[in-house]
């Protein structure tokens, strides 16, 4: 029963004898129906996609895989056009379907977090080479990069190559958009695609491309997102306990504020890094023409700066600020 039909029932089962106060009291009943309807369309988010941490005119979306992201392309000397393709790519890994300010739009399919390839993408393992996360707020301190080593014991743990070394998930995400390999491996076998014309026709996502480095920062800041829960609890997903891998505590409150009482914030700023790190590897490779605009140490203070706001909409007037001061590009 839609809310109209709802309406409409209240006003059929009204007596015709009604009185003033049932009048009354059948108005306040659809009142607080109405209020109920508008809090759950405003929370729903925050319920169904948890990352998504502000709403605005381009939809619900994260002010990491979208607004930072983008500031950290336009300071790794890609031009605005270009970290839009980049920043678009890496939200619309998580929803589907993303439009960016300035109107370029994209569909990707087979990197939904629900369903067979979502551990692949959103909780993907990392190897040693990429940052450690150094958080004195944890209470075992990962002692290397390698993710995989969380899963050593258990029954998920990661493949491992003839020497007996892990091969994490990451490998074959980066040496695919990196070198353009043809390194993916999603459990169901299907590649992620793309369009760009609204879903009318999809293209395969090809390594090397502004499009795969989007999904693969995804990936890569996910590893990071979801690392602490991956410690703790052994967990590929989300679950409501415990707290690092509960969705909303970790993705809303913990991961942004105040880094010396938020158990998240750290791994916010170290992922942050990481993504600087990697565009920066994909610019050296790809795009050896381009000059970083940013030193990293100016990226490291804006993702730590923009990391200890509270609030979404402080870190997105934030990095849009400083997206508008930047101007041309090299390429
Ligand atoms: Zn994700
Ligand atoms: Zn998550």
């Amino acid at each position: 029963m839609n809310e109209k039909q709802f309406s409409e029932k209240l006003v059929d089962q009204k007596p015709k004898q009604a009185n003033r106060l049932i009048f009354k009291q059948k108005k306040v009943l659809i009142v607080l129906t109405l209020l109920f309807a508008v809090a759950l369309i405003g929370y729903a988010p925050r319920i169904f996609s948890h990352a998504e941490d502000i709403v605005t005119d381009i939809g619900a979306h994260s002010t990491f895989h979208y607004e930072l992201t983008r500031i950290l392309a336009v300071g790794t000397g890609f031009c605005k056009s270009d970290a839009e393709t980049i920043a678009v790519a890496n939200e619309a890994t998580d929803v589907g379907s993303f439009t960016g300010e300035n109107g370029y739009s994209v569909q990707i399919r087979h990197t939904s977090r629900v369903g067979n390839n979502s551990p692949y993408w959103h909780f993907a393992r990392r190897g040693a080479e990429y940052l450690r996360v150094s958080n004195s707020l944890v209470t075992t301190p990962p002692t290397s990069a390698e993710t995989c080593d969380y899963f050593a014991a258990t029954n998920m743990q990661c493949p491992k190559d003839s020497n007996g070394q892990w091969i994490p998930e990451l490998d074959g995400i980066t040496n695919w958009s990196l070198y353009g390999a043809n390194s993916l491996t999603p459990p169901n076998g299907r590649v992620p695609q793309f369009s760009t014309d609204g879903g009318a026709t999809f293209s395969t996502v090809q390594g090397r491309t502004l499009t795969s480095l989007g999904l693969y920062l995804h990936s890569l800041t996910d590893s990071y997102s979801h690392e602490a829960c991956m410690q703790v609890a052994k967990l590929r997903s989300h679950q409501n306990t415990p707290t690092e891998c509960n969705a909303n505590n970790w993705h809303i409150q913990l991961e942004y504020g105040n880094s010396s009482s938020e158990a998240g914030v750290q791994y916010t700023i170290t992922a942050g890094t990481a993504a600087w790190r990697a565009m920066n590897n994909f610019r050296a490779i790809n795009f050896p023409n381009i000059s970083p605009v940013w030193t990293e140490s100016q990226a490291v203070s804006f993702i730590t700066a923009w990391a200890q706001m509270n609030n979404a909409q402080d870190r997105r007037n934030y990095a849009v600020s400083q997206y508008n001061s930047f101007s041309g590009c090299i390429r």
